[in-house]
């Protein structure tokens, strides 16, 4: 056994400490590293290529429903951010402030961003100035600073990457039905792409967006039985278009304001990615977001350089004609074996083996990282067979996610019963709420659990049944957790 395979199969068991085998995983799978700044992490080139991955496909889907990218400074002038006064109370405990620039100091501090609603608004009052300039439908990829007590990579971070949309529109009606169309394409993005099934449904005001009239939200479960908010999409309704004067003449000729949305998603889905899908062995990306989906390992015995290499080469090639991220690791310094597990920890999708043997009956062994199930392709067959394979892991780890979703939400009979599910099973807990937060508060300092989503299709004020908490009457069914 070489160096690198005792650090392979040195990863924690997942079962046995679930935030040591990430935090390990996240290090040893080369996806992210610390630095010298608290809470401040590097992603590194196999992290970055999923978050590239992620861009890429949330891109397109953000695009396809007609909005566009921009970009606004990294800076915020404080007075900006004053001027929505919910929106500077809930965020100035987090804000990063700079003070002097060059020698000189400031006659205004400026905010880093810790969200861009008060630059934007800023300027979308001085663009938006009649009906036929609306919608705006603006979307900007950026870093966010948010100072914070307690991190974990890419799950609570200072600096993260996210995209965050702002949408301008003429009626409320259109605003709602904006925030709720982007709720629903982050909810089929991280299910088709990220193989994550999710709960959505808005949030209750205690745990709404600092400036919003409503957020809304997608919530995912992490394999230990916590929750992982996924992404959000607020309703800001008129808050921010009366706090910066975004006001336009509408169709009569009269002056009005402008109602708006945002909405956000960020580098949080990655460690998700990892929470979700990951095992004793290592990461199990799906393949749509993987950086690599299949590798290809030649057999190295005998003359294999001669009579594997060329057939593993050509394999390659077929394989990328047929639009497969595929990678050859013809290294001579790792063994066969210590790539298997090194790749296996690395989340690749699929392998690829070829030997000596092989050559000679003209197949190639496949191996899923999901099932670790085998297969004896023809050669000739790869360029069909790898990609129908790809399909059916990405498929797998859905349902596999999905099952374990379903099984670990169950209803509270009562509030003992809702602190026994807690604390011994956790996931989520259906129970009707009071629509109180004073039982919000109660729940949240005994339990630890939050509000999660209320969904959608529980109206307010028609709950059946009593408050888990209190016993007063239900007003809404709710989903709690624990939470990242
Ligand atoms: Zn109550």
């Amino acid at each position: 056994m070489n160096e690198n395979e005792r650090q392979v199969k040195s990863i924690t068991p997942k079962s046995e400490d679930f935030s040591k085998w990430y935090l390990e995983l996240v290090q040893k799978a080369e996806l992210a590293d610390y630095t010298p700044m608290k809470g401040m992490m590097v992603i590194r080139p196999h992290g970055y290529a999923v978050w590239e991955n992620i861009q890429r496909l949330l891109d397109l889907r953000i695009k396809a429903t007609g909005h566009v990218n921009a970009y606004f400074p990294l800076f915020i002038p404080e007075g900006f951010l004053k001027k929505e006064a919910e929106h500077v109370q809930g965020f100035s405990p987090q804000v990063a402030w700079v003070t002097i620039g060059g020698e000189e100091e400031l006659e205004e501090r400026l905010a880093v961003r810790p969200t861009s609603e008060a630059i934007i608004g800023h300027m979308y009052a001085r663009w938006i100035k009649s009906w036929r300039d609306l919608p705006v439908l603006v979307n900007q990829w950026a870093n966010i600073v948010r100072w914070e007590k307690v991190t974990r990579p890419f799950l609570r971070t200072t600096e993260f990457l996210w995209q965050e949309g702002h949408t301008c529109h003429e009626t409320a009606e259109e605003g709602e039905a904006e925030t709720l169309k982007v709720l629903d394409m982050y909810k089929e993005f991280c299910e088709t792409e990220l193989a994550i099934p999710v709960l959505s449904g808005r949030k209750s005001l205690r745990e709404k967006f600092a400036g919003a009239q409503m957020t809304y939200a997608i919530e995912a479960l992490m394999s230990d039985g916590k929750a992982l908010q996924m992404g959000t999409s607020h309703n800001l309704g008129q808050h921010f278009s009366k706090a910066f004067d975004i006001k336009f003449e509408d169709r009569k000729q009269t002056l009005q304001y402008v109602w708006q949305t945002s909405w956000g998603m960020t580098t949080r889905t990655v460690g998700a990615l990892i929470m979700v899908h990951g095992d004793d062995s290592g990461l199990r990306f799906p393949p749509r977001v993987a950086p690599v989906q299949v590798i290809l390992v030649p057999i190295s015995v005998g003359d294999w350089r001669r009579n594997v290499l060329p057939v593993a080469q050509a394999a390659v090639n077929g394989l990328r004609a047929a639009g497969v991220r595929v990678s050859l690791d013809a290294r001579e310094e790792a063994t066969p074996g210590w790539k298997f597990a090194e790749y296996e920890m690395r989340g690749v999708p699929l392998r690829v083996e070829i030997g000596p043997r092989d050559v000679k009956a003209g197949q190639a062994v496949l191996v899923r990282r999901d099932t670790k199930a085998k297969e004896t392709v023809p050669l000739a067959s790869l360029p069909s067979r790898v990609p129908e394979i790809l399909d059916s892991i990405q498929a797998g780890l859905f349902s596999q996610a999905k099952v374990f979703l379903e099984a670990n939400i169950r209803d509270a009979a009562d509030y003992q019963g809702f602190k026994d599910i807690l604390e011994n099973q956790r996931g989520f807990v259906r129970a009707p709420w009071c629509g109180g937060e004073a039982c919000e508060d109660r729940i949240k300092t005994e339990t630890m659990a939050t509000i999660r989503v209320i969904p959608l299709d529980e109206p307010e004020g028609t709950a059946e049944g009593a408050c888990v908490c209190c016993g007063g009457q239900g007003k809404a069914v709710a989903y709690f957790a624990r939470a990242y």
